[in-house]
Parts: structure tokens; C-alpha cells; sequence
């Protein structure tokens, strides 16, 4: 991930630094090898207009131009740049600040990674903070789902509400629930249904489950491999249900990094999780200070 940008813009950089005086010129061809090097790697062209606008009004002015080491101050102004359009420095903790059982709700696409991805938060609450865990499919689409997160609770050594054929997604949400408050469970993670694309039914379902159940967190979970419709389908469903954070998975694959890049912009949400791999522990936070610095070399 972001390879081909990080190679890019550490070439346009190399040159700048190398160089003593840096004219308006310099700046505006640094910006259009900028520009192409962030809509090669799929970023939204509205977020790159901004981008580059926004560093060439703050390169051009007096003291960067006439600073000692001119390349270097574009430099920390793109790094700065980048950090703002991944979310601003720091990261953004899952909020539990909620009466226990803490309902988090799991949405996203069919294939995202989100079954697996609620077994990865289920094991790190449970193992780093220490918060008894529960773990509910509310999939009653697919047969095999709930069977897979029961497994994966299994393997993660996290608790999973018993199966009960016949009841809505709704009725399990309230049923989940109810078993986290009886039997002192810290959270329930809530892993609704995926759809193979984005409809009605899927938004209306989710409305309720949230309605059911009022969670501290409904994250969506995208594949970062799936590039601008990872932001897409991340502004569909923000506008239509409100997502309070962004998973973004398979960070582990070659994806340009356009979707990590344009997601708070266009979005409005924050990324707050990012998926490297199949293993439970393969769930890291997402800096933007440290994603920006790896971007840069
Ligand atoms: P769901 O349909 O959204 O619930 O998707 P699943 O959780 O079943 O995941 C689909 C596939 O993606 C599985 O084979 C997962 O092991 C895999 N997967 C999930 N997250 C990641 C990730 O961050 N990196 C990689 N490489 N694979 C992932």
C-alpha cells in the first residue's frame, strides 16, 4: 500500500532539498508531479485540488521561499498536508464511553472483511483492555454466517451469543443484548448482514438494529483494495444510517492508498482501524502522523 505514491513523492522531494533557492516556478512543477503522483494513486480529484492548492498557498509565502532550506520547508508542508487529509495527527480511539454492555455495530459490504474484523476488535478489547466481550451475527442472509463468527469467537476465545434459528436481525440485536446485560459483558459487537452492493432493504435493516439498540460505535468496515468505491460506499452509508468510524481492511495488498487518502474528506469519517491481514491480530490503529511519514520514506 501507497508504494507507488511514497516512490513518487520521495522523487519529487529528493529534488527540491537538493536544490538552494526554490522560485514560485519550482513550487508549481513540484505540485503538478504532485497532483499526478496523488490521482495516479486514486485519490478523489476534489481531495487533490484541495491538497494542492492548500500547499501551494502556504509554500509560495515569503518565509518558506526565502528559508534556508526551502525544499525542505515544501517538505514538512506536504507531510503536514497529508496528515490533515488523513484525519489530523493522532489517532481516534474506539469510543467506549457507554453504559455496559457497549453495543458496537458492524456494517459493510458482503466480503469487506467485517466477520473477521469484529473477531479481531473482540479479541483486542478483550486481551489489551481487558473487557469481556461478546460476539453476535446478526446475519440471517447468509446460513453459514453466523456459524462463521461463532468459529471465529472459538479461535479468538471470545464468547458468541448461542444460535437461534428463525429470529429477525432485529430480534438477536435485543436478544444480544439482553444476554450482555445478564451475564455482565463489558461489549456486544454486533455484526449485521452484508450485501453484495448497497440497497434499501440493507440501509432499513441497519436503521433498525441502530434504533434497537442505541450502539457507541456503528463502524464500517471497506476493503482498501476496492479503491474509490471504498469511499463511495463509505459516503452512502454515512449518509444513510451515520457511521461513527471507518475500518479500512486488506491495508496488507498493493491498493494505491487513494482510499485511505480520501475517505475523511469525502466522507466525513474517521478511519479508525486498519485491517493487515487474515490473522485475529492483524488490527492496528490508524496514525495518520505515521501513515503520512511512511507516504514521504
Ligand atoms: P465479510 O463478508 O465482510 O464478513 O468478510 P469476511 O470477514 O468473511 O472476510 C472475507 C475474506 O477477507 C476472508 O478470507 C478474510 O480472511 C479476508 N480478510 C479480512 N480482513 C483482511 C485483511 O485485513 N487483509 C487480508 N489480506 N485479508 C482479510
Amino acid at each position: 500500500m501507497f508504494d507507488a505514491l511514497s516512490g513518487k513523492l520521495t522523487g519529487v522531494f529528493d529534488k527540491l532539498r537538493t536544490r538552494g533557492a526554490l522560485s514560485e516556478a519550482d513550487v508549481m512543477e513540484a505540485m503538478r508531479e504532485v497532483r499526478l503522483a496523488m490521482l495516479d494513486a486514486d485519490v478523489a480529484l476534489p481531495v487533490v485540488k484541495e491538497f494542492t492548492t492548500k500547499v501551494r498557498e502556504r509554500a509560495v509565502g515569503h518565509e518558506v521561499l526565502d528559508s534556508i532550506s526551502p525544499g525542505q520547508a515544501v517538505a514538512k508542508i506536504v507531510n503536514d498536508a497529508l496528515i490533515d487529509a488523513l484525519g489530523g495527527a493522532g489517532a481516534v480511539p474506539l469510543n467506549l464511553n457507554a453504559a455496559a454492555p457497549i453495543p458496537i455495530l458492524m456494517v459493510g459490504l458482503q466480503g469487506s472483511g467485517k466477520t473477521t474484523t469484529s473477531g479481531k476488535i473482540a479479541l483486542r478489547l478483550q486481551t489489551r483492555e481487558k473487557r469481556r466481550v461478546l460476539l453476535a451475527s446478526l446475519d440471517v442472509q447468509r446460513p453459514a454466517a453466523q456459524l462463521q463468527l461463532q468459529q471465529l469467537g472459538e479461535r479468538a476465545k471470545v464468547a458468541s451469543l448461542p444460535i437461534v434459528p428463525g429470529q429477525s436481525p432485529v430480534e438477536i440485536a435485543r436478544r444480544a443484548m439482553e444476554t450482555g446485560r445478564r451475564e455482565g459483558f463489558d461489549v456486544v459487537i454486533l455484526d449485521t448482514a452484508g450485501r453484495l452492493s448497497i440497497d434499501e432493504a440493507l440501509m432499513q435493516e441497519v436503521r433498525e438494529i441502530r434504533a434497537a439498540t442505541s450502539p457507541a460505535e456503528t463502524l464500517l468496515v471497506v476493503d482498501a483494495m476496492t479503491g474509490q468505491d471504498a469511499v463511495n460506499t463509505a459516503k452512502h452509508f454515512n449518509d444513510a444510517v451515520g457511521v461513527t468510524g471507518i475500518v479500512m481492511t486488506r491495508m496488507d495488498g498493493d491498493a494505491r492508498g487513494g482510499a485511505a487518502l480520501s475517505m475523511r474528506a469525502i466522507t466525513g469519517a474517521p478511519i479508525k482501524l486498519t485491517g493487515s491481514g487474515e490473522k485475529l491480530e492483524a488490527l492496528e490503529e490508524f496514525h495518520p502522523e505515521r501513515v503520512a511519514g511512511r507516504i514521504l520514506g
